[in-house]
């Protein structure tokens, strides 16, 4: 167990990448608190997971500023303290870079990287606070680096996320804090099950993605489990791309393999 005792605070835990995350660190030892937009899916996840005790689950919009602090102060209250913070809670509506709106644009930035700021900030207030460091995880994307219009406004929101992870990691460095992110390729979740894939996009994905598949949304929790842990104590400031070799693959992959 590698984060025996530790509190650990997932947004966007009511599913997906988030409920596997939250499942894995229960499972090395942490308590953890799972906050989520969707009620009644956070509901059922909270009880599916088993161990009352040591989970809390606490309905949160986080792109209102004042939830997510009140879900890191929910926390507290519930545990004591708070050593991991996962940002991850996002939205990713694909839509023609020209029928964007202010409000389309506002929205996922509000959920995708004003949640992760304030979530970020929250987290490292409260660990400074309490003086014994901390690890906080922001959920970015390989569409933080690689340029897909259909997803303009998402691959803005991660790429800003990265400079999140980048400024706060050298900010909160001197208090023993380190600040990580994690950029998933195409994983098998609800968000890309719903209109981020189509048949045609899922062809163009497989073909650039070397391992041939698509990730797990475990595959992702493990990664984000390394790097809350002490494994990972020299690691801050980078994002790290479980993503199949997507992102060094130059060209395609052959059709037939
Ligand atoms: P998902 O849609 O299955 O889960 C996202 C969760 O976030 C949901 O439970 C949803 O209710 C919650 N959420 C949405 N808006 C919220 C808000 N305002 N406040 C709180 N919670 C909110 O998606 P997922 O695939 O599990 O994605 C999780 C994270 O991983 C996202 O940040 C996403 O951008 C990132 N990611 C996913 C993939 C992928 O292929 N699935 C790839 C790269 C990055």
């Amino acid at each position: 167990m590698k984060l025996a005792g530790k509190i650990a605070v997932v947004t966007g835990g009511a599913q997906g990448i988030g409920r596997a995350t939250a499942e894995r660190l229960l499972l090395e030892g942490a308590n953890v608190v799972i906050g989520d937009v969707n009620q009644t899916r956070l509901e059922e996840t909270a009880l599916a997971l088993g161990q009352p005790d040591r989970i809390l689950a606490l309905v949160t919009d986080v792109s209102k500023k004042e939830e997510v602090e009140t879900l890191v102060t929910a926390a507290v209250r519930r545990f004591g303290r708070i050593d991991i913070m996962v940002n991850n809670a996002g939205i990713a509506p694909v839509q023609d870079f020209l029928s964007v709106t202010k409000a389309d644009y506002d929205k996922v930035l509000g959920i995708n990287l004003e949640g992760a700021f304030w979530g970020t900030q929250a987290a490292a207030r409260q660990m400074i606070a309490q003086g014994h460091g901390g690890v906080i995880i922001n959920m970015s994307s390989i569409n933080s680096g690689l340029a897909n219009p259909n997803v303009a406004i998402y691959a803005i929101s991660k790429a800003g996320m990265n400079q999140v992870t980048g400024t706060a990691a050298v900010a909160f460095a001197p208090h023993g804090i380190r600040v990580v992110g994690v950029g998933p390729g195409t994983i098998d979740t609800e968000m890309v099950r719903g209109d981020f894939v189509s048949s045609a996009t899922d062809r163009a994905i497989l073909a650039r993605t070397p391992l041939g598949r698509y990730g797990k949304a475990e595959e992702i929790a493990s990664v984000v489990a390394f790097l809350a842990s002490d494994d990972a104590s020299y690691i801050t400031g980078e994002t790290i791309y479980p993503d199949g070799g997507r992102r060094v693959l130059n060209y395609v992959m052959p059709e037939k393999r």
